[in-house]
C-alpha cells in the first residue's frame, strides 16, 4: 500500500516541503505561484490522517477537497490516497485501527466490501448495500453512505425539490443503489431504473419496492420510448459510460421536457457527453462534481464534528456552489 499524494499532483509531504514565499517551480506565474503556495499545509507529529481507498485512486479529488477544508478552518488533519489491492483491501481497514487514522473514505471498487469490515453500518449503508464513509463512533468503526444525501443535497442546492417528481435512473450498480435510496427517502412519486443487464434493475427495484411502490425497472430500450421519456422530470446517468469520454448511449433527449434536469453522476472538468447532448437541447444539467462536494461535506462532519466549508472544497475541485 503506498500513499498516492493529493489532488495537486504533490505528496502532502511534498506538498509542505516548499517554504511559504518560496516557488519550487521557477517559472510559474505569480497568480498560479500565489494561489498553490496560500495557507500552507503543515504536516507535524501530532497531524491526524484522513485516507481514501480505491483503485485506482489516482485520479480521486477527494485529497484535494478535504485538505483545502483543512487548510480553511486550520484543522491539524491531512488526507490521502490507499490503493491497496483487493487481497489486502481488509487489511488496510485494519490498519485504520492500528493506526488510530481518524476515518476513511471507500471508492470503487470497494464500497461493498466495505459493508463486511465495519463493527456496525448505519440503516442507509444496510439498504444501500454498500459503504463510502468508515468513521469511529465510542472505538468501533462504523459504515456510512453519504453518497445519496451528496445526491439529494446537489439537487436541491440547484434548486430541484425531489418530492412528487418522476425520475429515470440510468445505471443499476453501487451508485445508482444510493441514488434510488436517496430519490425514495425524499419522496419522488415514480422512479424507473433502466440498465443494461435488466436483471441488476430488477433486483434494485424488488429491494426498494418494500420501501416505495412506485420503483420500476427496465432495460435501455426505454431511452428511445417518447411516450416515456416525455414523463421525466429528473434523469439520472448513474452509469460510467462517458467516464473515458466515449459517446453515451443511444438516447433521445429531445423527447424528454424542456425542463427536465439531466444528472451526471460521472465527473470531468469538462461537461460529459451525456451532459453535453442534454445541453446541446437546453436541458439543465448538473454535474458530477457537485454530488462529490455534497457527499464530502457529509464524510468531513463525521471525520471532525465541524461543519464543512462546502464553498472552500467546491473551489478546490473547480465548480462553485449556491449556498
Ligand atoms: P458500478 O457499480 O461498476 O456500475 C456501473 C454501471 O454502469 C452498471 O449499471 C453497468 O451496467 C453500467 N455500464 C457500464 N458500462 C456500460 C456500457 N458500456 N453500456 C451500458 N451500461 C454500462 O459503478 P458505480 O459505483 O455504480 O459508479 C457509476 C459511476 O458513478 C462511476 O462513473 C462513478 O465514478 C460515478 N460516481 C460518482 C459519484 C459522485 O460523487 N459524483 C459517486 C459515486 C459514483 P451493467 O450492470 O450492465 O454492467
Amino acid at each position: 500500500m503506498e500513499p498516492t499524494g493529493g489532488g495537486d499532483d504533490r505528496s502532502p509531504m511534498q506538498a509542505n516541503a516548499t517554504p511559504a514565499g518560496e516557488s519550487a517551480r521557477g517559472g510559474d506565474k505569480p497568480a498560479e505561484r500565489k494561489k498553490r503556495l496560500v495557507k500552507p499545509h503543515r504536516i507535524e507529529g501530532h497531524t491526524r490522517v484522513v485516507c481514501v481507498f480505491g483503485d485506482p485512486v489516482e485520479h480521486s479529488l477527494s485529497p484535494r477537497m478535504h485538505n483545502a477544508a483543512y487548510r480553511e478552518l486550520g484543522l491539524d488533519y491531512v488526507y490521502v490516497a490507499f490503493k491497496p489491492t483487493v487481497r489486502r483491501f481488509s487489511d488496510a481497514v485494519q490498519a485504520i485501527r492500528a493506526l488510530g487514522i481518524v476515518g476513511a473514505n471507500v471508492t470503487v471498487p470497494y464500497k461493498q466490501a466495505a459493508v463486511t469490515v465495519c463493527d456496525r453500518v448505519t440503516d442507509t449503508v444496510s439498504v444501500v448495500g454498500a459503504a463510502n464513509t468508515l468513521y469511529f463512533d465510542r472505538g468501533k468503526l462504523v459504515g456510512e453512505n453519504t453518497d445519496g444525501l451528496g445526491f439529494a443535497s446537489a439537487l436541491g442546492a440547484h434548486g430541484f425539490r425531489i418530492r412528487g417528481k418522476r425520475a429515470l435512473v440510468i445505471g443499476a450498480g453501487g451508485a445508482a443503489r444510493a441514488v434510488v435510496w436517496a430519490l425514495t427517502e425524499y419522496g419522488a412519486a415514480d422512479i424507473v431504473i433502466a440498465n443494461r443487464t435488466a436483471s441488476k434493475a430488477k433486483q434494485i427495484a424488488k429491494m426498494f419496492r418494500s420501501h416505495m411502490p412506485g420503483v420500476h425497472h427496465t432495460d435501455l430500450e426505454v431511452l428511445d420510448d417518447f411516450d416515456f421519456l416525455e414523463t421525466r422530470q429528473l434523469v439520472v446517468n448513474a452509469t460510467s459510460v462517458g467516464l473515458n469520454g466515449k459517446d453515451f448511449l443511444d438516447y433521445s433527449v429531445e423527447a424528454t421536457p424542456e425542463d427536465c434536469v439531466h444528472f451526471d453522476l460521472v465527473y470531468a472538468e469538462e461537461p460529459t457527453p451525456f451532459l453535453r447532448m442534454a445541453q446541446a437541447l437546453k436541458r439543465p444539467t448538473i454535474d458530477g462534481r457537485h454530488m462529490l462536494v455534497h457527499q464530502g461535506a457529509a464524510a468531513f462532519k463525521l471525520f471532525t464534528g465541524r461543519r464543512a466549508p462546502v464553498d472552500v472544497m467546491a473551489k478546490a475541485i473547480g465548480i462553485k456552489i449556491r449556498t
